[in-house]
């Protein structure tokens, strides 16, 4: 049976990934899940599973949790060093699916015993791609991705020279403001940056669609684990979401991957990688669908993608300083603290700040250094938006 851990169990991602586990468990045996808030959850799928460990972000819900548990022998724990601790449990593959830069220590913890990792949670190599890809070489672990572009650019590349490789585009489906008139864009509310017209996510991934910081983060995570030249990539809008991504190679063909927008597909491809299995998502009728159409990205509408290639060219930590100050300014549009437009500016100023006052910018990109890059930006952030909002 191969071991298996789910970080982010309770979530988009988590879900999904369990629910292809749980059409097979015989196959698999849990080691770890992790959740935050839904302990409910949490102890249900740890006990369908027969989890060995089931973890809670929230410290305050360890007692729920061990409540819910009570009589089986599914060890409970709370906390981020629980959860780090917990991808120190051996498994072969671990999917990390936590949202944010809390999912880089136990990302690192995972390839540190050399296990598989599907990884969805896109911040980490935003943050620190070269720390996570050098610490899977000197591990001998495997990354393998999961968010559905770079799965689809990973399949467009099996069996190909990297040399041939001319340019790569991803797709996006431009969100839930794709064709709202600009000067709206400003009045937008929380409930309507929330729904995606495609896909079903959780509520961060879904609002970073609709700024489009999602394409950027995604843009500068093709950049990272495919090693690319920033000036290679390319966003390209495709409302219907069923082309994820194109290589486009040196005799000028572009291989596109097709297929339903289900992040199970892409989760799968790197559960079973190399092999192909089933899988139960729907299969494509592209007669019926009949036409799919593609944009370029407008900047002026989504200013977040110029940002990606600002922090490709700066290097360095910048990518955590980005990370950390989107995060935050998305924090502060759902408290109601900034409009929608202003998360652009406070990730733009907070880009500008630190790099004329800080070289922590330019220190080794070591996980405490990242994790303390990630700290000071979320302070400066922090403080652009209280200067806003007051
Ligand atoms: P979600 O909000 O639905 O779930 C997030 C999970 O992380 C939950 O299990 C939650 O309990 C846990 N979590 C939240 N904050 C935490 C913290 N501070 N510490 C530990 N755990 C915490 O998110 P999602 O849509 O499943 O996305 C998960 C990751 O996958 C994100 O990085 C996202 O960008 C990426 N991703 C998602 C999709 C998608 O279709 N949903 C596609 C591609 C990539
Ligand atoms: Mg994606």
């Amino acid at each position: 049976m191969r071991k298996v851990s789910i970080f982010g169990a309770t979530g988009s991602i988590g879900q999904s990934t369990l629910d292809l586990i749980k059409r097979a468990p015989d196959e698999y045996k849990v080691v770890a899940l992790t959740g935050s808030s839904n302990i409910k959850q949490l102890a249900a799928d740890a006990k369908t599973l027969n989890a060995e460990i089931a973890v809670t972000a929230d410290e305050s819900r360890l007692g729920d949790l061990r409540d819910a548990l009570r009589g089986t022998d599914i060890i409970a724990a709370a906390g981020q060093n629980a959860i780090t601790e917990a991808a120190h449990r051996p498994a072969d593959w671990i999917m990390s699916a936590i949202v944010g830069a809390a999912g880089l220590a136990p990302g690192m913890a995972a390839l540190a015993q050399g296990s598989t990792l599907a990884l969805a949670n896109k911040e980490s190599l935003v943050c620190a791609g070269k720390l996570l890809l050098d610490t899977a070489q000197t591990h001998g672990a495997t990354i393998l991705p999961v968010d559905s572009e770079h799965s689809a650019v990973f399949q467009a590349l099996v069996g190909e020279d990297m040399a041939a490789v001319e340019r790569i585009i991803i797709t996006a489906s431009g969100g839930a403001f794709r064709d709202w008139p600009l000067e709206d864009l400003e009045n937008a509310t929380l409930a309507q940056a929330s729904s995606h017209p495609n896909w079903d996510m959780g509520q961060r991934i879904t609002i970073d669609s609709a700024s489009m910081f999602n394409k950027a983060m995604e843009v500068i995570e093709t950049h990272e684990f495919f090693h690319v030249d920033p000036k290679a990539i390319e966003v390209l809008v495709h409302p219907q979401s069923m082309i994820h991504a194109l290589v486009g190679f040196n005799d000028g063909a572009l291989m596109a991957h097709v297929g339903p927008p289900d992040m199970r597909h892409a989760i799968g491809y790197a559960l079973h990688h190399p092999a192909r299995r089933h899988l139960p998502v729907e299969r494509l009728d592209l007669a019926k669908i009949g036409t799919f159409e593609f944009r370029a990205p407008d900047e002026s509408r989504w200013p977040a993608l110029r940002l990606a290639y600002q922090v490709m060219a700066r290097g360095g930590l910048s990518g955590a300083v980005f990370n950390a100050a989107k995060e935050t300014a998305l924090d502060g549009f759902i408290a109601g603290q900034i409009k929608f437009t202003q998360m652009s500016d406070v990730v733009t100023a907070t880009l500008e700040q630190l790099d004329v006052a800080d070289s922590h910018i330019d220190a080794t990109m070591t996980l405490d250094n990242v994790l303390e890059m990630d700290r000071i930006a979320r302070f400066q952030a922090r403080s652009i938006i209280e200067k806003r909002a007051g």
